[in-house]
């Protein structure tokens, strides 16, 4: 898009929000109906694209992209109307008799940023939240992933009222533009660098924001545990996407003793999902880009890798790999690996996985592997994360009754289900009053007595 263009847009986005149609319960209904209608005719054109960006077979594209979306917006359909009425609270003594309530009311124009490992559903979730809380929106998917972005162009305006919404492509060009314009909220995913870049500009306008960021999510796995099922469900978390997903378990701690069975467990359930040989295996992914492809290279140089190793920079292949023991400062343990490479830590008790964690930078999710109870309770209470999954990877996802965001590092705000019509409403608090009984403790002049009565009431 021209950028000269970009200004004007926004500002006729903000004329049309201040008409007041989106606040419609109706308009939105029909706004998410038409993103269901979008998704479902070109189901097979987004499952393509997929696969064109980072190679998702059609099962992957499915449940974690477009089945995804839909469940999503099934959901803010079937709650819609009870999110959208007031709220009653309670009201204080003091201020009796007054009812009091909260009325969700939407922020405005939004701005939300996806990324590129999820690129349709980690742009239009986001929208379907702000389109359930009666906002207008500005869409920048991620130039990375060049062909969900194009057809995303082509799709939106073709369901999607061209008076609230408005999709950018664009590199950082455009971001940047963008994100000089007066947005009512900014909803960013992506990565730590860019998001305080974004927060930068936001604070420009007192705009608020949610950074949905990333991070090195750690996985702990206890001696006491199903190894097969343990093994499985590490395999199809970290190996999903090939590693492209923000809550891929980052990284492994396990005691020395249970570290070679746990090896050779991932090792023989990788063989199980993608065969002897995942380069030909149409059910594993590829990377993004070959940037990323040599980053992930590099990450390799001078680490003991135990498994795989294998990469073709051409085909943009990286066969997932296990590192035992790499160095705790090296960037493979420094940055976010995001890509097919699982290190596996030893510890000599698995307690000690706990100073470990607490002494990095705060994850977006937590993995706990134990049928331990107390040790799964005193590692949750004693650790912080975003979200926290015992016994599985990003199953926790699925749950729309779960806020889905980081803490420190890994982010700030949350979304799903209700908490993404939260993000994007302000919740206006009404208090109203009749005039019967209007006691005059408040008003001057005042007394000794008076103010004794309000030291009891207040
Ligand atoms: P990316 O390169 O696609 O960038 C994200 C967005 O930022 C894009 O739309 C891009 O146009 C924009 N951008 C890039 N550089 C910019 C700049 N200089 N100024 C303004 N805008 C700019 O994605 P990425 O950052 O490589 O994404 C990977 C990261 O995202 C990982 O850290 C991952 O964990 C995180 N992530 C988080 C979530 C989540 O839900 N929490 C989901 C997916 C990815």
């Amino acid at each position: 898009m021209d950028i000269a263009a970009i200004a004007p847009q926004v500002n006729s986005l903000k004329s049309f929000f201040n008409q007041g149609q989106t606040r419609s319960v109706n308009w939105r209904r029909q706004q998410l109906l038409q993103l269901k209608k979008m998704t479902e005719d070109h189901e097979q054109e987004i499952v393509e694209a997929l696969q064109q960006d980072l190679g998702k077979c059609r099962q992957e594209a499915w449940t974690a992209e477009v089945g995804y979306l839909l469940s999503d917006i099934n959901h803010s359909l079937k709650h819609l109307t009870k999110w959208t009425k007031r709220r009653r609270v309670s009201t204080p003594m003091v201020a009796q008799p007054a009812s009091s309530f909260l009325l969700p009311e939407p922020k405005g124009v939004v701005l939300i940023i996806g990324a590129w490992n999820y690129p349709f559903q980690l742009l239009l979730a986001p929208l379907v939240a702000a389109i359930a809380a009666g906002n207008c929106a500005v869409l920048k998917p991620s130039e990375l992933a060049v062909n969900i972005s194009s057809l995303l162009a082509k799709l939106v305006p073709m369901y999607l009222d061209q008076k609230a919404f408005l999709l950018v492509e664009g590199g950082v060009e455009q971001t940047t533009e963008v994100l000089k314009q007066p947005f009512d909220h900014v909803f960013y995913t992506g990565g730590e660098q860019v998001g305080k870049i974004v927060m930068r500009a936001a604070t420009d306008h007192l705009t608020p924001v949610t950074l949905e960021l990333g991070g090195k999510s750690p996985c702990i796995v206890d001696q006491d545990t199903n190894l097969t099922i343990t093994a499985r469900r590490i395999v199809w978390s970290k190996w999903m996407n090939a590693g492209q997903t923000c809550v891929a378990p980052d990284y492994v701690i396990v005691s020395k003793a249970f570290s070679q069975p746990l090896i050779d467990a991932i090792k023989h359930q990788l063989e199980e999902f993608y065969g002897k040989d995942s380069s030909n295996n149409p059910d594993y992914g590829r990377i993004i880009n070959e940037r990323h492809h040599a980053r992930l290279v590099s990450y390799l140089e001078g680490q003991n890798v135990v498994h795989g190793g294998q990469t073709d920079s051409q085909q943009r292949y990286f066969a997932p790999t296990l590192v035992l023991n790499p160095d705790l400062h090296s960037p493979l343990m420094q940055e976010e690996i995001f890509g097919p490479i699982l290190p596996i830590i030893t510890v000599d008790k698995i307690d000690q996985a706990i100073p470990l964690i607490n002494n990095r930078p705060k994850p977006l999710a937590l993995y706990i592997y134990t049928n331990n109870t107390s040790f799964s309770d005193q590692t949750i209470q004693q650790t912080s994360a975003g979200s926290v999954c015992i016994n599985d990877g990003m199953m926790f996802m699925t749950n729309p009754n779960l806020p889905f965001g980081g803490i420190g590092n890994s982010g700030m705000g949350s979304y799903h289900g209700q908490f993404g019509f939260d993000t994007f409403s302000h919740l206006k608090s009404v208090m109203k009053r009749p005039f019967i009984m209007d006691v005059k403790l408040r008003y001057p002049p005042f007394s000794k007595f008076k103010l004794s009565i309000l030291k009891k009431l207040l």
